[in-house]
């Protein structure tokens, strides 16, 4: 019989109310040792989805007031008997009522237990596990939108589809080998080119969304360069609504790189407020504009900030030589005063180019949607199936390889027991991305992720 575990399924942290789970064969009986329900109710006689209403008590003193909520197996988020107490979410309340739970037989629940007990109970795939940490993790609208739409099975049933026509096409091609004497017709080269050429466009869909939703879900490493004044520390204040650059008239002030992460309307962005690109002698300031320049390289989004009031400097043209060849959005900032810069000299540089007031506050809308125009994002809707981590995308990409060596295998004309070998290796990729084929190391790895009492 596997352990009755009990974990704090709410934070570890003073709030109104926390909740304490229960999860295994005993759950019930545990609770019942812990819990009294005002109208005498024993918790053993109620029926999944029942509520009472009572109190908590150890060593025959009652400590506190109390809810408890009962699931029956199989109706409950593991699959198991589950019982949830609800007491008043006090750090010493939480720990001495799980103390009690403990005390009468239940195990401290390790990390990700319970939803890893929903997965090997049959109730969720590896792709919706997957899916609870990364809601858990949700920084914004897209990675919860992303996220939900998985738990709720949107990549799983996209998988399952391929999944099908695969093995369907596997077995009657297995089955005209084994059987020849039965009157089995032989799948057409048609039929078969057909079957892989969709799975093949399936899968290769969800790669090509993968990076665009990496980057919708998870956010985008955005660097903030540009000459010293022209606004990076107000544009990264103006993203942050806080005051965390610290801003300044005396030129060089960002020595090095401030991060912060941003929500700028659905996107997340993870931006690097860097020291003003340019040539200097003091040391400090050097070490900062080669990190500076260092961020320039790397990031996945650059935001080249120009000042708009005072003309065009060698330090601008520096930057726009060392933009060439990035995903780069030109800034135009204090629009509020006079114009004094090359302003259609920088737009003749850059494809890109948004105009704005950081100081004011103006122009957030425009740059957000200059931002998914430059990155492509526009058009991805998250609700659709993506694939969220690499281990996803490494089980399609190896689908997608067997799949594409079936192709070139009926091409050449080899034998279709041959064929059949690389799609039933394609099959065992997707069978390991849902979790049916997935090794105990990989499931291990998975939960280890999670946090105790998920
Ligand atoms: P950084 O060196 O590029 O980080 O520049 P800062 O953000 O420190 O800004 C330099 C100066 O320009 C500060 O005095 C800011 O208040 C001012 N500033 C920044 N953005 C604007 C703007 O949109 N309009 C005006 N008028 N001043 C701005």
């Amino acid at each position: 019989m596997a352990k009755t575990i009990a974990a704090v399924a709410t934070g570890n942290i003073a709030a109104g109310i926390s909740v304490i789970r229960i999860s295994g064969e005993r759950a019930i009986e545990i609770a019942e040792k812990v819990f009294s329900a005002f109208d005498c109710t024993p918790l053993s006689s109620l029926k999944g989805y029942t509520a009472k209403y009572g109190c908590v008590s150890t060593g025959g003193e009652s400590f506190d007031n109390a809810v408890a909520l009962v699931f029956r197996a199989p109706k409950s988020y593991t699959g198991e008997d589950v019982v949830e107490i609800s007491v008043h979410g006090g750090i010493f309340i939480v720990e001495k009522t799980l103390q009690a739970v403990f005390d009468a037989g239940a195990s401290p629940a390790e990390a990700g237990e319970f939803t890893k007990r929903a997965f090997l109970n049959g109730k969720i795939d590896l792709t919706q596990a997957e899916s609870v940490a990364e809601m858990i993790s949700a920084q914004g609208q897209e990675a919860l939108r992303a996220s939900y739409s998985m738990l709720q099975g949107s990549l799983s049933s996209k998988i399952s589809a391929v999944l099908d026509s695969l093995i369907d096409c596997s077995a009657s091609m297995a089955a005209w080998v084994d059987y020849p004497d039965e009157e089995i017709p032989e799948l057409s080269e048609e039929n078969l080119t057909a079957t892989l050429e969709n799975a093949k466009a399936d899968l290769q869909q969800l790669i090509d969304s993968y990076e665009n939703g990496i980057i919708m879900t998870q956010g985008v490493d955005t660097a903030i360069v540009g000459k010293p004044n022209a606004g990076k520390s107000t544009l990264m204040n103006m993203l942050a609504g806080q005051e965390k650059s610290i801003v300044t008239h005396i030129e060089g002030t960002t020595r090095d790189i401030v991060e912060n992460t941003v929500r700028l309307g659905s996107l997340v962005l993870h931006l690097s407020d860097t020291a003003g690109i340019r040539e200097s002698d003091d040391l400090v300031e050097a070490i900062g504009i080669k990190r500076a320049e260092e961020k320039l390289k790397n990031a996945q989004l650059v935001l080249a900030v120009f000042d708009s009031s005072s003309p065009l400097s060698r330090e601008d043209e520096m930057l726009i030589e060392q933009c060439s060849g990035k995903r780069c959005i030109a800034v135009i900032n204090k629009t509020d005063l006079e114009t004094e810069s090359d302003i259609e000299m920088i737009k003749n540089r850059f494809e890109t180019v948004v105009e704005i007031s950081a100081k004011n506050g103006e122009g957030a809308d425009k740059l957000e949607a200059a931002i998914k125009n430059v990155l492509g994002v526009k058009q991805l809707d998250t609700a659709q199936p993506l694939l969220a981590n690499q281990r996803q995308r490494q089980c399609v990409s190896n689908a997608l390889d067997r799949i594409n060596e079936a192709l070139d295998g009926v091409n050449l004309g080899i034998t279709r027991d041959a064929v059949n070998v690389m799609i039933d290796s394609a099959v065992d990729e997707l069978l390991a991305l849902t979790g049916k084929k997935a090794t105990e190391e990989v499931v291990n790895n998975i939960f280890s992720r999670f946090c105790v009492g998920k």
